[in-house]
């Protein structure tokens, strides 16, 4: 029998705001365990919790940008379970039911994979909730470190129409740049930014029902869930094949061994006893508001891929790479608007400025080459003042330093030989200095060239017009 797998997301995603979800508190990542704290989200007898309105724009931002319906009216409720690092002994966050709405529901996130094409994964809801802390096992004691507790996140959930464990890679990617895009989420998957659950079935093909799924919980990098899920549905496959049941519980995924191990058996919502926060009033959203949000919505980037088609008449793939981040795109788009040829913007953003990013593992803001200095430096090579080779070490001096291209060819005499005069003595002396390499060019063998400008560059420490000295040299050697 063949089956098809069935997967459903669960993604939490930390939302860029300074404070945290319900009081003042620093939500920034780190710090002192338990200095990021105050009464309320330390859950305090009678401390009182304040929501943050940031967190309402920033969750109804991506809602917005991923076509989810805005509820206007939704609640938080108490999601009660006891765990070492939720001192309140609850976790503050939504609900959907008959009764009870979410911030955002439907919507979708567009993905494109090689197998399956472009297609839409539909999302079941976008919804806000507080995170819980963190317990630390080692050297045989547990600590407990609360500064996490309050953080703000939303959790996104899709429908259960991913169909394999590359498009829930794409779905991710998709997910993460979106987020990123809007500035709703830094997306630092270091920091934990993105937490992934992922639910698995599998299903005879052609069968509708949907088959009992499993859940591996707290995945945290995109391939890793890529992974989990293949061994997961290879798991489930192999089970059933054997004429075992699959069960419902809750997994973890080891990454470093590849396996995963049962962690319970699953809960129900109804275990939770989730009731209305009665500290809370309801979310009431207006009109104004959401098109206040829809209006800080910057071009997102399906659009700004099929304006770079469009405009630029790029390729698919460089339009991956120069669309991937928005301050990428932005940093070509100045560096055109500075007077650089679209092609020659996109080989040097490409190359050497992606090179220079990643060698130095920073994100382009924090380059110090300006577009128009960029844009300088190419001017340099077209006018024939430095050669391609001079303006890498050029481009890695700007790098370091964040000069101006002019300014280091000045400094460091870098400007390119082209004159007749000065090519035509050192020529003439490695014509003179190597003889035989002469006699076998002027039989025929035409390889030599290579040697001859070899030469050439190295007397003049790479900086001859190399167009002007081969033209001299085949004079010289007469062919
Ligand atoms: P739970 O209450 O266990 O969290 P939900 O119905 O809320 O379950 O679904 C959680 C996630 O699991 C959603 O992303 C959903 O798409 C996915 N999901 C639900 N049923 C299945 C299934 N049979 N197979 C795979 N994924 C599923
Ligand atoms: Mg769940
Ligand atoms: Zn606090």
């Amino acid at each position: 029998m063949t089956y098809e797998p069935v997967i459903g997301l669960e993604v939490h995603a930390q939302l860029a705001t300074t404070t945290k979800i319900f009081c003042g508190c620093n939500a920034e990542f780190g710090g002192d365990p338990n200095t990021h704290v105050c009464p309320v989200c330390l859950g305090l007898p009678g401390a009182l919790p304040v929501l943050n309105q940031n967190v309402i724009d920033l969750a109804m931002r991506i809602a917005l940008a991923a076509g989810c319906t805005i509820q206007p009216r939704s609640r938080f409720l108490r999601k009660n379970y006891f765990y070492p690092d939720l001192p309140k002994g609850y976790q503050i966050s939504q609900f959907q039911s008959h009764e009870e709405m979410p911030l955002a529901t439907g919507g979708g996130i567009d993905i494109s994979t090689d197998d399956s094409g472009t297609k839409t994964i539909p999302l079941t809801r976008i919804h806000m909730e507080e995170d819980a802390g963190k317990s630390i096992h080692a050297l045989g004691e547990s600590l407990v470190d609360v500064n996490r507790c309050g953080v703000p996140l939303i959790e996104i959930v899709s429908e259960p129409e991913i169909a394999t464990p590359e498009e829930a890679f794409h779905y991710l990617t998709s997910l993460h740049q979106l987020l990123v895009y809007t500035g709703v989420s830094e997306g630092d998957m270091e920091k934990g930014h993105m937490r992934i659950d992922a639910n698995v079935s599998i299903r005879p093909v052609g069968e509708t029902e949907l088959g009992t799924k499993v859940e591996i919980k707290n995945v945290n990098s995109f391939r890793n869930c890529q992974r989990a899920i293949a061994s997961e549905i290879q798991r489930q496959i192999d089970l059933r094949e054997t004429g075992g049941e699959i069960e419902q519980t809750t997994m973890l995924y080891d990454p470093d061994r590849n396996v995963l191990r049962a962690m319970r058996t699953k809960e129900e919502s109804d275990d939770y006893r989730y009731f209305p926060d009665p500290d809370l009033v309801p979310v009431v959203v207006d009109r104004a508001w959401v098109e206040r949000v829809q209006s800080q919505i910057p071009e997102l980037p399906d659009a700004k891929r099929t304006r770079f088609a469009k405009f630029y008449g790029l390729s698919a793939d460089q339009i991956e790479v120069l669309t991937a981040d928005r301050d990428i795109a932005d940093y070509f788009e100045a560096t055109v608007a500075a007077g650089v040829q679209i092609r020659q913007a996109t080989n040097w953003i490409q190359g050497d400025i992606m090179r220079a990013l990643n060698d130095r593992k920073i994100a382009i803001g924090d380059l110090r080459v300006s577009p128009q200095h960029l844009a300088e430096l190419i001017a340099l090579i077209d006018k024939g003042d430095i050669s391609t080779n001079i303006a890498r070490t050029v481009f890695d001096d700007m790098v370091e330093t964040g000069d101006s291209p002019s300014s280091i060819v000045e400094q460091k005499g870098l400007v390119q030989i082209s004159d007749t005069g000065e090519l035509d003595g050192v020529l003439d002396q490695i014509i003179a200095d190597n003889p035989a390499e002469v006699a076998r060019f002027k039989d025929g063998d035409k390889r030599l060239m290579g040697f001859f400008m070899g030469q050439l560059m190295k007397a003049t420490r790479g900086q001859a017009n190399p167009q002007k000295a081969s033209q001299l040299l085949m004079k010289k050697l007469g062919s």
